[in-house]
């Protein structure tokens, strides 16, 4: 048996193919998708999945999410006293769904196909088939995102409808990719997005909206009441996805705040981001040369598609009415199950993906105003993500201070605001006579060409520097893969049977610090009690506890979603 997975940035799912039929498979916990969060337990253990997502806001330092961002560079995040790759941490989560799907339907799994963004590069793709490999799994196959989402709707075989436009409008990003299907070949046409556009950025604007109408600011607010309005704005949210209004209500020292949104308040409010939706679609259909009605259909997918005005607007802007019968958060891992079943079956679909997009931004490090320690970068981006390449452009930039007798500039590539998190590439040095800042004008030009080679030029006055830089930082060498393996094999991972538990303790031990007054106490008379049966390993005593405890907590917490 061959599973399909969706690794994604913040959720991940596994599914088969089951009599011809793709399925999900859910997890220990009878959930259908399991966050891609990774975390240190107390006692030192690794734990994956909803039991660490719940200690993001209680235990930052020992919670690592969102990793998918930086795989296939060679930036490491610490838990505990080790530190972690992307590759490392995302193969905790594969080998979490790995147990999962072998639970589900007995027997060993040992291949699967895994989604990638259409964008990713070589070093991307690479450190996704390492994490594979680091979970036990041999990766028969890596699909693009888009394409497993058209195999979904099995537009594969649908002869009528050969160009399409993936829609994704996930959390935090949002991609569109053009396909066309031609004897037996999908080829990526054209990829554009917008990496700082996703459903988050809607749950901020209408918490925004609301706090300005009571004459509060969400940056004055504490850590937990600022986690506390989040979660209301989210809630109400999606409430507006399927009713007419939705009331929000926050609780500050005392007083309470109110408004009812009503859904065309709501639709006014965030405009602005709707906006936005237009144009990278405009962007993809010019890259791909083709005008909306050469689409022959459109495929939406992310959770953030359930508000109908996306659905809505994109119908309007491409005078089609998009295919979504399946659910947005499972189409990629359905159609990866698809492939993953052809595969055995000996049908494959080949794909070629067009890459000439930059898959990530370049740029150097600045000084940063706001740090007195020596080194701490800013990072500022010349070349940003997703420009067409070959692409070239300068930038002017000056010494700090006027006594400076050379300016060292490094080279940085990622998306990370501060320089250390993103990958260093290269440094390049230029000297300058002391005096005026301003009179020492430095230009930085960056050429990346269609090779995935960067030339940096830097320029003042009559004097020009130039270096390439070749080659891929960010990829594991077999014996650094061997390495991670043996590593990975030594961890204390948190007993599998055990999970429930410590989900159940990690989502009252959140709450109890989200709480005040006497919901505090009573969850933590709750809490008192279920570690004290948990002492007992009575294991029938302890799961009719953790149910009932459970719905408790179904009370008090207004996000079942947690965080
Ligand atoms: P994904 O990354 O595809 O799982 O999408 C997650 C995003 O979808 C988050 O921003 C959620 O708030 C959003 N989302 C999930 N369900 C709904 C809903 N019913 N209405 C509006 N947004 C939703």
């Amino acid at each position: 048996m061959m599973i399909g997975i969706d690794l994604g940035t913040t959720n991940s799912l596994v599914a088969y193919l089951n009599n011809g039929k793709a399925e999900i498979i859910p997890n220990v916990l009878g959930k259908r998708s399991t966050p891609s969060v990774v975390g240190l337990s107390d006692d030192n253990e690794i734990i994956v999945g909803e039991a660490a997502r719940q200690r993001i806001s209680t235990h930052p330092d020992k919670t690592v999410a969102a990793f998918k961002r930086y795989i296939g560079t060679d930036r490491e995040v610490k838990l505990g006293k080790q530190a972690y790759r992307a590759e490392e941490l995302s193969a905790l989560v594969l080998k979490s769904l790995k147990a999962d799907a072998e639970s589900a339907l007995g027997g060993t799994i040992t291949e699967a196909v895994i989604s990638v963004p259409a964008y990713f590069n070589d070093a991307q793709r690479k450190a996704t088939k390492a994490a594979g490999e680091l979970a036990g799994l041999k990766v028969a196959r890596l699909i693009n995102e888009p394409t497993a989402a058209a195999i979904a709707y099995g537009l594969h075989k649908n002869l009528d409808e050969s160009t399409f436009m993936v829609f994704d409008l996930g959390g935090g990003t949002f991609d569109i990719s053009i396909l066309e299907l031609f004897d037996d070949v999908m080829q990526v046409h054209a990829c554009a997005g917008d990496n700082q556009l996703g459903g988050e950025d809607f749950t901020k604007l209408l918490l925004q909206y609301f706090l300005e109408q009571h004459g509060l600011t969400f940056k004055k607010l504490k850590a937990i009441q600022q986690a506390i309005a989040l979660r209301l704005a989210e809630n109400t949210k999606i409430s507006l996805s399927s009713g007419v209004d939705a009331l929000m209500r926050f609780e500050l020292k005392g007083k309470e705040y109110e408004t009812t949104i009503t859904q065309i308040q709501y639709e006014k409010i965030v405009e602005p981001l709707m906006a936005r939706l237009r144009e990278p679609m405009v962007k993809a259909l010019r890259d791909a040369e083709m005008n909306a009605s050469d689409l022959d259909s459109v495929v939406m997918v992310g959770g953030a598609c359930r508000m109908p005005m996306i659905r809505k607007s994109v119908s309007r802007m491409l005078s089609k009415l998009p295919h979504s019968t399946i659910d947005y958060d499972q189409t990629v891992a359905l159609g990866a199950a698809v492939q993953a079943g052809m595969i055995v079956a000996d049908e494959t679909l080949k794909e070629i993906v067009l890459t000439d997009v930059m898959p990530y931004s370049l740029g150097v490090g600045i000084n940063n105003p706001n740090s007195r320690e020596e080194g701490d970068f800013l990072f500022s981006p010349i070349l940003e993500r997703n420009s067409a390449v070959p692409v070239s452009r300068a930038d002017p930039y000056y010494p700090i201070s006027e006594k400076q007798t050379k300016v060292d500039l490094g080279i940085y590539q990622g998306e990370s605001r501060y320089a250390k998190d993103n990958v260093k590439i290269g440094l390049i040095s230029m000297p300058v006579t002391p005096g005026p800042t301003d009179s020492n004008r430095l230009d930085v030009r960056f050429t990346f060409d269609l090779n995935g080679i960067l030339e940096v030029e830097v320029q003042k006055d009559k004097l020009t520097k130039r270096l390439v830089i070749e080659g891929n930082p960010g990829v594991l060498t077999k014996q650094e893969i061997d390495a991670s393996f043996k590593k990975l094999a030594n961890l204390k991972v948190h007993p599998r049977e055990k999970i429930e538990n410590i989900t159940i303790l990690n989502r009252a031990i959140r709450l109890y610090e989200q709480n005040i007054g006497d919901n505090r106490e009573y969850l933590g008379e709750l809490i008192s009690h279920f570690e004290s049966v948990l002492l007992t390993q009575d294991q029938v005593k302890i799961s009719d506890v953790r149910a009932n405890i459970e719905e408790r907590l179904d009370e008090l917490d207004d996000d079942p979603l947690g965080v």
